[in-house]
């Protein structure tokens, strides 16, 4: 990654800007700030921002109109919108998700949440923006191409099975339960049965997996599963 991403804090209460500017800059993001909505609008024009948090209660214009018009802009229409609303107003969440913002955390929030969205949120939308290459074993992923190689031989996944990959591949060795791997790769607000993973799992070993191969994915017993730590054990004897 050669710059900082950054990130667009919308909100009239100092008090959050200053504890979010400065567990976020600590993160190793570059932090702008808005204090309504009008200058929320002009800021975003100016600074093309790579993640918004946008407070929902804002003088002159309400969280949700911003929303609107940042998505009726070009340059704006696919830059991720974190919403931050106050406790129990369900129906300005989901208003807020039908307006286009890509997530919502309830206030008072820890900032060690709000921190583990906001990655959530750039590895969901913008790979680019995490490693743009990664490796284990004799796998190879290629983030910015979207494109996997095995052996140097190209590898087709579909978008599930690639997101799967690149997450086993960001946690080498670590086991996974489905619920985890439901949460990651489809979202914690997406309703899937657990058991649609064991389906994607047995595509992505289909298409990793040529003759003799050794399946790279390990199933560890009613726990979920991981990558082979062997893999790469065998890639360096070989
Ligand atoms: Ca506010």
């Amino acid at each position: 990654m050669s710059s900082k991403p950054t990130i667009l804090i919308v909100e009239d209460e100092v008090a959050i800007i200053t504890m979010l500017r400065y567990t976020l800059e600590r993160d190793g993001y570059r932090i702008v700030e808005a204090r309504d909505g009008e200058e929320a609008l002009i800021v975003a024009a100016e600074e093309a921002p790579d993640l918004i948090l946008l407070d929902w209660a804002l003088p002159n214009l309400s969280g949700i109109e911003v929303c609107r018009r940042l998505r009726a802009r070009a340059e704006s229409r696919n830059t991720p919108i974190i919403m931050l609303t106050a406790r129990g107003e369900e129906s300005d969440r989901i208003r807020g998700l039908d307006t286009g913002a890509d997530d919502y955390v309830v206030k008072p929030f820890s900032v060690t949440e709000m921190s583990a969205r906001i990655r959530a949120v750039l590895r969901r939308i913008r790979p680019a923006l995490a490693e743009e290459t990664a490796a284990f074993g004799d796998i190879a992923i290629d983030r910015v191409a979207r494109r996997v190689r095995r052996n140097n031989r190209e590898v087709h996944l579909g978008p599930t099975e690639y997101k799967l990959l690149d997450h086993l591949i960001q946690h080498p060795g670590r086991v996974f339960s489905r619920e985890q791997l439901l949460d990651a790769v489809w979202g914690s607000d997406v309703y899937v049965e657990a058991r649609t993973v064991d389906v994607h799992i047995g595509r992505l070993r289909k298409s990793l997996i040529a003759d003799g191969e050794r399946d790279p994915i390990r199933t560890v017993r009613s726990a979920g599963y991981s990558l082979d730590e062997q893999l790469k054990v065998v890639e360096r004897a070989s």
